[in-house]
């Protein structure tokens, strides 16, 4: 028996296009931060219902929401996931949708993703008979704190999944235009503390003492020689030493030095090497110098990369969709994404929507961040045949 074609997709009509808007800005009024997305979990999770689809289950690794809709037929199962926290920023925009929380804002586009999850969810709860295999939709918190995509796989949302796909709108991306990496998509982003312990005494008696403000400048100037002199000049890494506080007056020796700092690489080996040297680097500077330094791991997503096999076949669906000329190369961020989390675990891609409004560019993460709505209709018809690409089997 001859198997029946996946739905193909179309050019979305004016109605899904008018939904892709309405949902934005109703969720783009209403942002919410880091896992306190109660009203956004709410309403996904209203909309959900009210499509039928198989199963819907909130409250997943803190404020998720994850919903299934199984095709009629066998077939691959496709986890698709949306993130949906804000910032704390106050927006600048003077749209009639601005945000209506003084101090949150969708500054990120994370209203565009679930936007357009949501009406994928829509789009194949109407086409089930035709569907082989089983998406599973996954709407998580925090992604921002990037600790939300840790805690939903924690919750078992990624068991029995085949294969993930996630994007990210983008503000710098122009408008028409995607970009499906093959491999580095984005950094890995480590956030560490450092405590350098000397002993305190008398500004003008340090022999009696242990300056942990040396020591500390010290530190500073040697972690700098990790990236310059331990790392292969080809390979990208950035520490940034961000913060550095201690001491409490001019004529007295401090005792303890806090040095806070933030690593990125694209590779995952160098990047444990590196979390390990800096620990090691800080310690032997400050026991040579009669102090000590404890190490401190504070967070950290692993850099976003794509599986090759999976990433040819989105940019093959996703060029079906805008034209191959306007899937784009995509130059790796030094930015982190939680989505390296299900990437870590399952094949799958994670695609850049370009998004770039029209004036003034802007940058993600500030208050004047806009994006350009024409964008909605192009992701969700990408999104709708990457997914359907993803589902048949090779
Ligand atoms: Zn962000
Ligand atoms: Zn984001």
């Amino acid at each position: 028996m001859a198997l029946k074609p996946q739905p193909a997709v179309r050019q979305p009509d004016s109605a899904v296009t008018q939904r892709l808007v309405t949902h934005r800005r109703e969720l783009h009024a209403a942002p919410e931060l880091s896992f306190k997305e109660v009203e956004t979990a709410r309403y996904i999770a209203g909309r959900l219902d009210a499509l039928g689809v198989d199963k819907l289950t909130e409250g997943v690794g803190g404020t998720g929401v994850v919903a299934e809709i199984r095709g009629e037929r066998p077939g691959r199962c496709v986890l698709v996931r949306a993130d949906m926290d804000g910032l704390p920023l106050t927006e600048t925009a003077d749209v009639p949708y601005r945000s209506t929380r003084a101090g949150v804002m969708h500054a990120c586009g994370h209203d565009v993703h679930m936007a357009i999850v949501l009406e994928l969810a829509r789009w194949l709860a109407e086409r089930r008979h035709e569907l082989a295999g089983m998406v599973r939709f996954v709407f998580q918190p925090a992604e921002e704190q990037a600790g939300g995509a840790k805690l939903t796989i924690d919750a078992g949302v990624l068991d029995g999944i085949d294969r993930v796909v996630g994007l990210h709108v983008w503000s710098q991306l122009p408008t028409g235009q995607v970009a499906v990496p093959p491999s580095v998509v984005m950094a890995s982003a480590d956030m560490f503390t450092l405590i350098i312990r000397g002993r305190g005494g008398h500004g003008a008696l340090p022999h009696l003492a242990v300056d942990a403000v040396v020591i500390a400048a010290e530190v500073v100037t040697a972690l700098q020689t990790l990236v310059s002199r331990e790392t292969s000049p080809v390979a990208p890494v950035v520490i940034t030493l961000g913060s550095v506080h201690g001491g409490s007056a001019a004529n007295i020796v401090a005792s303890e030095v806090v040095i806070q700092g933030t690593l990125r690489t694209f590779d995952a080996e160098l990047r444990r090497h590196l979390l390990a040297r800096i620990a090691q680097v800080a310690e032997g500077i400050a026991g040579t110098m009669r102090g000590k330094s404890e190490f401190r791991h504070d967070s950290g997503t692993p850099p976003t990369i794509n599986d090759p096999a999976i990433a040819t076949l989105v940019r093959e669906a996703a060029a079906g969709v805008v034209g191959k000329n306007a899937v784009v190369p995509w130059e790796p961020l030094m930015v982190g994404e939680d989505f390296a989390y299900f990437l870590e675990q399952r094949p799958g891609c994670f695609f850049m929507l370009g998004g770039a409004p029209e004036g003034v560019p802007v940058v993600h993460h500030t208050p004047e961040f806009r994006i350009d709505e024409r964008c909605l209709p192009i992701g969700f018809q990408v999104m709708t045949a990457a997914v359907l690409r993803l589902l048949q089997p090779d």
